[in-house]
């Protein structure tokens, strides 16, 4: 990768937490500090779930905390405020219905509905780059991972993989159909084969003329920089565009336990450092393949961030190229949103919502990355410890 001095630093807090006020970063360094302590936090995320077990009124509570920072709202008007807060930052949004769990067929049509309904919402903002949705939202998961096995597959089954294959087409019809670019995610590797079929199949039918359909891409699987080749060669064979949103993956140790309770070979490379050189070459191979691959790099780290922008500058790609994103999460990495949306580069946020008690999966997943490790502050109280020192603010 290249290391061409680039005018782009994560340093910037003052850029980082310009949209925060003085009273607003008090209240995150709280929520933060509460989080990073890991006695505090296993006692706060048991607590918070008995609670909603014994569905206790705590929603409020929530609501004011934990859900402010890391969710846009309960629906998607709720979330029209995050879209002009961001959006005056030149960071755009990606409303994301984050309702796990979802096991009935009226639920998938409901959640499929609830995805067009924010391809209708990206149709008419010209700060919503993209939609995105997970294939276990609108289609079992445990039928999915029969689909991957290819074994005892009843006419129930294969008539339910249908239905679930109507809804992915019919999403991503309404998306081409508004020229709104939509993101498959990327899930756990014993369902990701039809998952990654569905896509492959989406793409061929609706990117002949650009990218509006992109799949997920996880770096953390040895396997996947050849998947992406192979993608990448197919859709040059036969005239379409790849669209590719790169990650490095987030179900790791799921992933290893599963691997070592079934005796198959760990999906996951042997260490951090390998998940970072593929990451890293993926978007390498995308950039060299500009011509067939738009891309998103959904990352939170600083090094991969800054050496695309430096491959970019070295090979005279503007910055607000609309085939480059780069994109993070709400409420996390705002050093690296903040001075890349500055400094021209296209940026967005995945922008999570859905009523508090069905994100309360999500957001107990984004208390748990922001505990301390070995005693070490996470990354993101670090940050906000910082800017509150450098504002002189108590
Ligand atoms: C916009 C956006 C969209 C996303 N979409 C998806 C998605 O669709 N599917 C999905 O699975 N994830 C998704 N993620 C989450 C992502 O995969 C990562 O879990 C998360 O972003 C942390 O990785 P990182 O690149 O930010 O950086 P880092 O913090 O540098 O990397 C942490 C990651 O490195 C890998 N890693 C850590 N330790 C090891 C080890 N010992 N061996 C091998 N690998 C290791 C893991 O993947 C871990 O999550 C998304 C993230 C963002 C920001």
């Amino acid at each position: 990768m290249a290391n061409d001095p680039i005018n782009l630093s994560f340093d910037n807090l003052e850029v980082a937490f310009a949209s925060k006020t003085n009273a607003q970063l008090r209240k995150t360094y709280w929520l933060f500090a509460a989080m990073n302590n890991t006695g505090l936090m296993n006692f706060g995320t048991s607590a918070m779930q008995t609670a909603l077990n014994w569905r206790l009124p705590i929603n409020g509570l929530v609501k004011a905390t934990i859900f402010e920072q890391f969710c846009g709202g309960e629906d998607i008007n709720e979330c029209q405020k995050t879209v002009d807060e961001l959006g005056k930052f030149n960071i755009g949004t990606i409303l994301d219905y984050s309702v796990e769990g979802e096991k009935s067929e009226a639920g998938f049509d409901a959640t499929m509905r609830e995805i067009m309904a924010t391809i209708d919402k990206a149709a008419t903002s010209k700060h919503i780059p993209f939609s995105v949705f997970k294939v276990t939202g609108v289609g079992n998961f445990d039928l999915l991972a029969k689909v991957q096995e290819a074994k005892n597959m009843t006419d129930a089954d294969l008539k339910a993989f249908d239905r679930v294959r109507n809804r992915v087409q019919t999403i991503c019809a309404y998306a081409a159909k508004h020229k709104v670019r939509i993101f498959i995610d990327a899930e756990e590797s014993w369902i990701q084969q039809p998952i990654d079929q569905l896509a492959d199949e989406m793409m061929a039918e609706f990117n002949r003329e650009e990218a509006i359909v992109y799949n997920t891409y996880q770096f953390y699987r040895w396997a996947t920089l050849p998947t992406l080749q192979q993608a990448v060669f197919e859709a040059k064979s036969k005239g379409y565009q790849v669209g590719a949103k790169l990650v490095r993956g987030a179900y790791m140790e799921k992933e290893r336990a599963r691997a070592a309770a079934n005796k198959y070979a760990d999906p996951i490379q042997p260490n951090k450092k390998a998940s970072d050189e593929d990451y890293d070459k993926g978007v390498l191979f995308c950039l060299e393949n500009l011509d067939t691959v738009a891309f998103c790099a959904g990352t939170h780290n600083e090094n991969s961030s800054l050496q695309l922008a430096a491959e970019m500058k070295k090979r005279g790609i503007a910055p607000n190229n609309p085939r480059v994103f780069f994109a993070q999460l709400l409420g996390m990495s705002d050093n690296i949103s903040y001075n890349l949306a500055k400094a021209g580069y296209n940026v967005a946020k995945y922008v999570p919502y859905g009523p508090v008690a069905a994100v309360m999966p999500y957001l107990m997943r984004r208390a748990q990355e922001n505990t301390s490790i070995a005693g070490q502050s996470s990354r993101e109280f670090s940050l906000i410890t910082r800017e509150r020192e450098r504002r002189k603010i108590q």
